[in-house]
């Protein structure tokens, strides 16, 4: 796979705030964050999406996320929301796997990053759901 915007990153030929780093991945904030402190984790090797991440390698990389995200605890917040978009359609604009942490500082209700239009789950919609997964 060719190089995109996280691998220059990556690779050190463009600059960006690091947080952690170690063999298998980088934590940099977002360049648009939604809150302070609104950073993006990622494996050092490229895949295309979160679900592409080779077996040997996600071992590795989720060991590092979990410690990572244990420092991040500490010393950003305790509270994040963690969102991945997967595909176009959910807006992935980096074709390189990545993770959103996203820090939530309020006492008194979390701020809504979503704007979720939710409805009522059917009995219809949730059978058909099932129906098509199963098939
Ligand atoms: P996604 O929509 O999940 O693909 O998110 C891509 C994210 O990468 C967006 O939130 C961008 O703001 C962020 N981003 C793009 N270029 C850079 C960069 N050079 N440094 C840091 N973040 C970036």
């Amino acid at each position: 796979m060719e190089e995109c915007i996280f691998c220059k990153i990556i690779n050190k030929e463009i600059p960006s705030y690091i947080l952690y780093e170690d063999e298998y991945s980088i934590a940099f904030l977002d360049i648009n964050p939604i809150n302070k402190g609104h950073t993006l984790f990622v494996p050092k090797k490229r895949f295309d999406r979160i679900s592409n991440i080779d077996d040997e390698y996600i071992k590795n990389f989720y060991r590092s996320f979990t410690k990572f995200l244990k420092l991040f605890e500490e010393k950003i917040s305790k509270d994040y929301n963690i969102i991945v978009n997967n595909g176009k359609k959910a807006g992935q604009a980096v074709f390189h796997a990545h993770i959103h942490i996203i820090p939530q500082y309020n006492e008194d209700g979390y701020k809504n990053i979503f704007n979720w239009d939710t409805h009522k789950l059917s009995k219809e919609e949730a059978e058909e759901i099932i129906k098509k997964f199963n098939s």
